[in-house]
């Protein structure tokens, strides 16, 4: 895992509405890439293209976080990584959504074709997502989103939107890697740039766990181990799925079909993960 990168990304300040640095940051990375295309919108919404595809798979994240800006010192400590200010207070480290804009960029490197788009402003109403570019996704086949909280948790319904189908050809590729990396915790929650475009377009989107914990706090922090699983997760649903085309028209929470797991509905402000904190402090 290239966890100096993962750090130089948790130090990058990124505000909602003031997301430039992190932008500008992207931006660099891509220009000094020579295997990639990127650009931005008017908003700032950054998208890449990597390879050539007739259908190509797509994977998200966000690039504001709730913290206020400001310059941080990474600390690890036993497997999690914190921020400090340059007092020495804890200070959120901006894994939501930064471990989610590593694990793009990580996809980008080990996948010869792939898309990633990069959005403002999705902490105070997915802002970005809601203003994309409609033409950059028409050949896009699924999206994957890195913008759920721990190690486990798989969003479910967002905004009373279902992301995904539970029968046919894209669940039946997908569940079986869900099992595997233990993505079974299944939830509903309340926004991300993902059910935005679901409720867009008409191909299915996954949000998957970006190893971030104790989200919009001080005390926030991600763990490099679970953040490696989840890239591990989407290289592999990445290829079960291939640069297929899926389809799987916008459904309302109230049409929701049973799931084949338990759905728990939770409080949107206490993302708990018992199972991570326990064998973290066990070590
Ligand atoms: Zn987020």
């Amino acid at each position: 895992m290239n966890i100096s990168l993962l750090k130089r990304l948790l130090k990058v300040p990124t505000f909602t509405g003031t997301e430039v640095l992190m932008i500008e940051w992207l931006m660099n990375y891509f220009q000094a890439r020579h295997d990639c295309t990127a650009h931005q919108d008017w908003r700032g919404n950054v998208y890449v293209t990597k390879g050539v595809a007739d259908t190509y798979p797509c994977v998200c994240a966000h690039t504001d976080t709730v913290h206020r800006p400001t310059k941080v010192i990474i600390l690890e400590e036993r497997g999690k990584l914190f921020a400090m200010d340059w007092e020495g207070k804890m200070v959120g480290c901006g894994g939501d959504d930064k471990a989610g804009i590593y694990l793009c960029l990580q996809m980008l490197e080990q996948l010869p074709a792939l898309k990633a788009a990069f959005f403002v402003s999705e902490e105070t109403g997915c802002h970005g997502s809601r203003n994309c570019s409609e033409e950059w996704f028409r050949d896009v086949g699924y999206v994957m989103e890195f913008d759920s909280p721990c190690d486990d948790i798989l969003t479910f319904t967002c905004d009373g939107t279902q992301l995904f189908p539970v029968q046919g050809p894209f669940f039946e590729a997908a569940y079986p890697q869900f099992q595997k990396f233990g993505a079974m915790n299944w939830q509903h929650h309340p926004f991300t740039d993902v059910s935005v475009l679901k409720r867009k377009f008409n191909f299915p989107c996954l949000n998957l766990p970006a190893g971030y914990f104790r989200m919009h706090r001080t005390e926030e922090y991600v763990v490099p181990s679970a953040v490696e699983n989840s890239l591990q997760l989407g290289l592999e649903l990445v290829k079960a799925l291939r640069q297929e085309r899926y389809v799987f028209a916008p459904v309302d929470a109230q049409d929701e079909v049973m799931t084949p797991v338990p759905v728990s509905y939770l409080n949107t402000h206490d993302f708990g993960c018992p199972r991570v904190e326990r064998s973290l402090q066990e070590k």
